[in-house]
């Protein structure tokens, strides 16, 4: 069975103050798919991001949500509550609180924390922060405060915090930068567990990573893309290499 688009950008163009960063992008992801999208600084890969979580808006073009709703115009709030998330560089984990309250913070994300923090949670809710916990190795430090975790663990925790709203859509910038080894293994297989129910977009560096852990790439540059496919098919194409190399 043929698998359905959950995204197709068309056309995205993206102005900022007269500077092109996005000329005419055409990029679909399948459902379940994880797409990794490379390409040299300055490319236009963070912009797209960007764009598709509603934080720039394009000059011209669609964002087509499952087939049937046109995201390009709306809100950061309601692409969110629409099922698709974020994680960006920097964690934005709150480190006084413990690892549990982080992940009950952004399951109930639109109340104060005070609320938050003094609500119960129903037996569901607590299902799905278990699962969410075992899905991202801590299991073992619900109770401890998230500021004590290593880099690796913040990480993920982050990426918790974006799954406790099961998303359909996971974008992530950069999210083995800065790791150990293990932890950039642990991120792959984590990224891969996710890619069983949502898709994911990871736009990555690592060239090593990205051949371990992607099936479809897409490289962009200079606000285009220049090519798609595998790894191995996109670094045979001699264009690949020009931009990288800058020959
Ligand atoms: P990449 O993620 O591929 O390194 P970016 O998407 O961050 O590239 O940037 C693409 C281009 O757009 C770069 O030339 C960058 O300087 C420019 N750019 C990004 N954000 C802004 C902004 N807010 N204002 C002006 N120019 C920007």
């Amino acid at each position: 069975m043929s698998r359905q688009p959950i995204l197709s950008c068309r056309n995205i163009v993206v102005d900022f103050d007269g500077f092109k960063a996005i000329q005419g992008v055409d990029l679909t992801i399948e459902e379940g798919e994880i797409r990794f999208l490379i390409g040299p600084n300055g490319a236009g890969k963070t912009t797209m991001l960007d764009v598709i979580c509603g934080k720039t808006r394009a000059l011209s073009g669609q964002i087509w949500f499952h087939n049937r709703i046109d995201i390009v115009k709306k809100q950061e709030h309601e692409i969110v509550n629409l099922g698709i998330a974020r994680k960006f560089q920097a964690p934005s984990i709150f480190l006084n609180l413990t690892v549990f309250e982080n992940l009950e913070l952004a399951m109930k994300q639109n109340r104060h924390l005070w609320a938050v923090l003094r609500a119960r949670i129903d037996s569901g809710q607590r299902k799905r922060m278990m699962e969410v916990l075992a899905q991202i190795g801590l299991a073992d430090q619900a109770e401890r405060k998230a500021g004590l975790l290593s880099h690796g663990q913040k990480q993920w925790l982050e990426i918790g915090m974006q799954l406790m709203q099961e998303p359909k859509l996971l974008l992530l910038d950069e999210p083995i930068a800065g790791m150990t080894g293990t932890e950039r293994e642990r991120t792959g297989e984590l990224i891969r567990e996710i890619a069983q129910t949502c898709s994911v977009i990871v736009v990555e560096h690592d060239m090593d990573f990205v051949r371990t852990f992607s099936k479809q790439v897409t490289v962009m540059h200079e606000g285009k893309i220049l090519c798609e496919g595998t790894m191995e098919q996109v670094q045979r194409d001699p264009r690949v290499a020009e931009v990288y190399l800058g020959k």
